[in-house]
């Protein structure tokens, strides 16, 4: 009897197991953790549901929409985000929304906007030359690339380009002249809305999909022999494979195969990530969350970004109440900070950002990821070649966000499963 594995019940796992359903074939997923949804998943505390970083879904395929869509009834929310800087609060993108900035601050902006290098894109070399092309020094310095340290654990000089697409908007100096003088009601986003389940918290999204999947749980994969098909498990079980499929990261899958050769495994250490924290707060006040997301330039504030759960869909959080979480990344080789240390800087900082005190706060919770997002470091593409090559030669099919090592969204990792 064929027995097809998935490795990881994250949105691309789950999505490989429905896919394959569809066509009549049975597979069994094995999860590392005790719940599934990966990334997509959540936690709650004392009626407080938190997702697992921000997440959104704003996907315009209409079949995996559909699926979605099929699953929950979804939020529409315009993506309206806001930017703080040294206490001044800049519609998103900020470039385009000096208005809030002291008249000094924006005078330099735009000086260097103007001024700025005209290099031609085939030329750039790197993150920080893109930045000063499309911003200028003076914001490059001061906004984008303190952003950047904070988000990618990078300095840009470290990064290439080709990642960036249309996630980032290229300003008009009218644009930036206009919204200099007062905030612009154009939205500059790459996409007019963001979607969320109205129950349930994010992973909803995949609630049809997931119905009748065999999930394992529990069940952390440490060794894969492809010469005798056998996938071994923390909990000293083994099970056989006629067909593996993983959404496991190829930095820990690697080290996982027996007889890996060096090659492969120093391809895997010269790839690059973020881990990073989650701050989960929740207040007895119904007033504390202002913006559905905001981003944080300030090097001394630790979060590079800060959500609300309750905005996002009340059924989040109990009734006459508000949330936030803040994302705080690192690159995956740097050093950590203590999570009691970086919780209480974070709400000390956010106190004076969000406008609340210790005795609004009804929870508060700190986790860590040690997969958040890709970072397109020089070198990547060559590296990730080598291992994605060692795995198609060794029968393992690799899929998902860190399978594929690739920035992907949630539909984009979903669509990986899909076409497995
Ligand atoms: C900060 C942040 C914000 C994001 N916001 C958005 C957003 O707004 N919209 C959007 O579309 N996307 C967003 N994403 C991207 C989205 O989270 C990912 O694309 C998607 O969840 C990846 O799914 P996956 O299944 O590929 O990986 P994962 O969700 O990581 O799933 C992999 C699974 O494998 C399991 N696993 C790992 N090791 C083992 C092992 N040894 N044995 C067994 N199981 C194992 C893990 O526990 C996990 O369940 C965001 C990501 C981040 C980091």
């Amino acid at each position: 009897m064929p027995n097809n594995i998935i490795l990881g019940s994250g949105i691309a796992g789950i999505s490989a197991g429905y896919h394959l359903k569809q066509k009549g074939i049975d597979s069994v997923i094995y999860e590392k953790d005790n719940d599934w949804g990966g990334l997509c998943g959540n936690f709650t505390i004392d009626g407080f549901r938190f997702d697992r970083f921000v997440h959104f879904t704003f996907t315009k395929d209409e079949y995996i929409a559909g699926i979605f869509e099929k699953s929950s009834p979804l939020y529409a929310h315009p993506s309206v985000s806001y930017n703080y800087y040294q206490g001044c609060w800049l519609k998103h993108p900020a470039i385009n929304n000096l208005a809030a900035l002291p008249t000094e601050t924006k005078v330099k902006i735009i000086t260097d906007f103007v001024n700025r290098p005209h290099t031609e894109v085939a030329d750039i070399q790197n993150y920080d030359e893109w930045l000063r092309v499309q911003n200028g020094n003076y914001f490059t310095d001061n906004f984008a690339a303190v952003y950047t340290r904070k988000y990618w654990g990078q300095s840009p000089k470290d990064m290439e380009t080709k990642w960036i697409g249309n996630r980032i908007y290229s300003p008009a100096l009218e644009e930036v002249l206009r919204g200099s003088y007062s905030e612009q009601a154009a939205n500059f986003y790459y996409t007019n809305y963001m979607k969320y389940p109205k129950k349930g918290g994010f992973r909803s999204i995949l609630d049809d999909c997931r119905q009748g999947l065999d999930i394992r749980f529990n069940k952390k994969v440490v060794r894969i022999s492809p010469s005798s098909k056998q996938i071994f498990f923390a909990d000293g079980s083994c099970e056989t494979y006629s067909r593996l499929i993983s959404s496991l990261p190829l930095p820990e899958i690697v080290k996982m195969i027996d007889g890996c050769p060096t090659e492969v495994l120093t391809a895997a250490e010269h790839l690059n990530w973020t881990c990073g924290y989650q701050v989960s707060l929740g207040f007895n006040r119904p007033d504390v969350a202002k913006y559905l997301w905001f981003y944080i330039y300030d090097a001394d504030i630790p979060p590079a970004r800060v959500y609300s759960p309750n905005l996002k869909s009340p059924d989040n959080a109990p009734e006459g109440c508000s949330s936030l979480q803040a994302e705080i990344f690192y690159a995956n080789d740097a050093e950590i900070s203590p999570a009691e240390l970086v919780l209480k800087q974070t709400v000390d900082k956010l106190k004076s950002v969000c406008g609340f005190s210790d005795s609004d706060i009804l929870v508060q919770d700190i986790r860590f990821e040690r997969y958040a997002n890709v970072t397109f470091t020089h070198g990547i593409y060559h590296h990730r070649e080598i291992i994605l090559k060692y795995l198609t030669s060794q029968g393992i099919e690799s899929i998902g966000r860190f399978g594929k090592w690739d920035y992907l969204w949630t539909f984009q990792a979903f669509k990986t499963g899909m076409e497995i």
